[in-house]
Order: C-alpha cells, then sequence, then structure tokens
C-alpha cells in the first residue's frame, strides 16, 4: 500500500441548486477528496489551510476518517478560503459567485516529515505555485503525480499552472476546463494537446455524462450512474479524484489497465457525493454501500456481443 498526499482547499462554500440553498458550509477540494481516498484505507495526510474562524469539528472529520491533519496550518486570525456558486437547472453547469482566497492567498504548504517520501500525490485544486511547492518537498520523486485544476487558476495564473501540469503524470480536468486549456473543442484533441504539455494520462471529467481516460491512442470511457437523486454536484470532480488516487495508492499498481478500474472507482464514489448538499454523504459512507454501488456499475456498463 502506497501513502498519498492530498494538496487542495478546505474551505466554506455557499451554494444554491434548483432543489435548495445553503449557508456557509464544509467544502473544498481537499475536503473532498480526502473523504472519498480515505474509503481506501491507504495512509493519507492532507496539506491545506484554514482561518481561526474553521471551526475543529470540521477538521475532525477528516481525522477521524483516518487523514491526518497535521499539514492543514490553520492561521488563527485569518480568514478561511470562500467559494459560492450557483448551479443551472441542467446541474450540470455552474457559475461561480464568488471566490475570495484569503489565507489562501498567503499559503506556503508543508507537507509533514513522514509523508514526504509519499508514492502517490494528488495535486487538488488551488494556486498552481503550491501544487509546485508540494512536489518540490518530496524526498523521493513519486510514483504517481496527479493534478487537478479549474478555469479560476488558467485565468490567473496560466504560465505557473503550465509549469506544474509538465511534472505530473496524470491530470484530471472537466471538459470546459479542457477546452480553455487547448483551445480545441474536440475532447480527444483536447486531450492529445494536454499530453504533449507534459501528463502521460488525460482524465477528461464530464459530469453526468461521465469521465474519459487517454492514453497514447488508447481512451476507456465510463459513464456516470444514472441517479434517481442529484441535489449537489458540488465536490464530484474531487470525490472523483479523491477515489482514482485512493484506489492506485492502494493497489500500487499504475498501469492503463489499472487506471481503467480507478476511473469505475472514482465515478462510483462521485455519484454519492451528489445525492446529498455538501460532504454529507461522504461523511460516513460504508463499504457495503459502495460495493453494491460498483455491482450496479457492472450491470450498467456490461454486455455481450457476437462479433461474425
Ligand atoms: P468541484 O465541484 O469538484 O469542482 O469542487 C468544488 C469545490 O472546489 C468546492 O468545495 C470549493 O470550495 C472548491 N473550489 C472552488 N473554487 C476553487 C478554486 N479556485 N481553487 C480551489 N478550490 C476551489
Amino acid at each position: 500500500m502506497s501513502k498519498l498526499v492530498i494538496v487542495g482547499t478546505v474551505a466554506f462554500d455557499a451554494i444554491e441548486t434548483p432543489f435548495g440553498k445553503t449557508d456557509e458550509i464544509l467544502g473544498g477540494a481537499a475536503t473532498y477528496i480526502g473523504l472519498s481516498a480515505s474509503n481506501f484505507h491507504v495512509d493519507s495526510a492532507a496539506v491545506s489551510v484554514v482561518g481561526g474562524d474553521f471551526p475543529q469539528e470540521y477538521l475532525d472529520l477528516l481525522k477521524n476518517r483516518n487523514v491526518n491533519i497535521d499539514g492543514v496550518e490553520i492561521v488563527k486570525d485569518g480568514k478561511t478560503f470562500f467559494w459560492s456558486g450557483k448551479y443551472h437547472n441542467d446541474m450540470n453547469s455552474r457559475d461561480t459567485l464568488a471566490t475570495e482566497l484569503n489565507v489562501l492567498e498567503h499559503f506556503n504548504p508543508i507537507v509533514p516529515e513522514d509523508y514526504k517520501d509519499s508514492e502517490v500525490v494528488m495535486l487538488g485544486n488551488l494556486h498552481p505555485l503550491v501544487q509546485q511547492g508540494v512536489l518540490d518537498q518530496m524526498t523521493t520523486k513519486p510514483k504517481l503525480a496527479i493534478l487537478d485544476t479549474m478555469n479560476f487558476w488558467m485565468d490567473i495564473a496560466l504560465d505557473d499552472l503550465l509549469s506544474v501540469i509538465k511534472n505530473v503524470d496524470v491530470i484530471t480536468i472537466n471538459d470546459e476546463e479542457a477546452r480553455q486549456l487547448t483551445g480545441e473543442y474536440s475532447l480527444v484533441v483536447a486531450a492529445r494537446k494536454i499530453h504533449d504539455m507534459g501528463p502521460k494520462y488525460v482524465v477528461i471529467k464530464k459530469g453526468e455524462h461521465g469521465a474519459l481516460l487517454f492514453h497514447n491512442d488508447n481512451v476507456f470511457y465510463a459513464p456516470a450512474l444514472p441517479l434517481e437523486e442529484v441535489f449537489d454536484p458540488t465536490g464530484a470532480g474531487d470525490t472523483f479524484a479523491g477515489g482514482f488516487a485512493g484506489y492506485l495508492a492502494k493497489t500500487g499498481d499504475f498501469s492503463f489497465e489499472n487506471m481503467k478500474t480507478a476511473v469505475i472507482y472514482g465515478s462510483t464514489l462521485a455519484s454519492f457525493c451528489v445525492e446529498k448538499f455538501g460532504t454529507e454523504r461522504m461523511q460516513n459512507l460504508t463499504d457495503k454501500e459502495i460495493y453494491k454501488r460498483l455491482d450496479q456499475f457492472k450491470s450498467l456498463t456490461q454486455f455481450d456481443i457476437e462479433l461474425a
């Protein structure tokens, strides 16, 4: 089993969907990634920053799921990163209403000593210089570095983002962001261009339309499970990334074949995330529930066909 370092935001989110509206609730890329990866029982640590306004009980949620939080700095007189978003009626697209960086503005990540030799590094969504800062602290080169990002960083820190992208093995990105990053509409062409930027593996997330995994000329597609209840897609992308990274860390097999299974785990975990607001559904997820849904996933996608 490999060790896993997770970097990303730990945040307050205010979310509006066609089904309701929340005040400031727990959110952040590292939170969703950590909760998702914790289902694989790997030795993992989160690296992030919060302000003095952040409730300890939120941090304890990660700690109780065995995610080490020694690398989550608390800036006592600072305010926690805040994000607010509103989903359109299709729930597949959203507008960001506010992004307040607050303590993230002057954040220097510190990877706990015991995790500097981790085999897997999951660079969740935040400033690309912070993502690079984490890579720079690793004392042994990780066997797998995965990066997730979003349009916000493409808009304000594109050069830094392109530099860190060069240094990772896998990128997970959504379809619109892949188009923005490459200027290409076709996701196949966009994936090829992203390959050329550095990552050997490109995962393009398409929300309720599933996810694509590209490696050289190979493509694998996993649909998203059709769900009866979708309340809040926030964190689905991060939950996917956490499941993907967690499964790969658990198995220690970073081949394309095994990444296909990692995509299935990522999609399965993301399918739970969207069923309730914020992190609620991810807080007490059980292995039994996950296996049941994996089974549904299998029957959804398996078929026999005779080719003459
Ligand atoms: P997702 O829905 O998977 O794209 O992730 C939503 C989470 O990303 C929310 O919990 C936010 O707190 C967090 N988030 C939103 N904007 C940013 C940003 N610019 N950088 C890092 N995290 C962000």
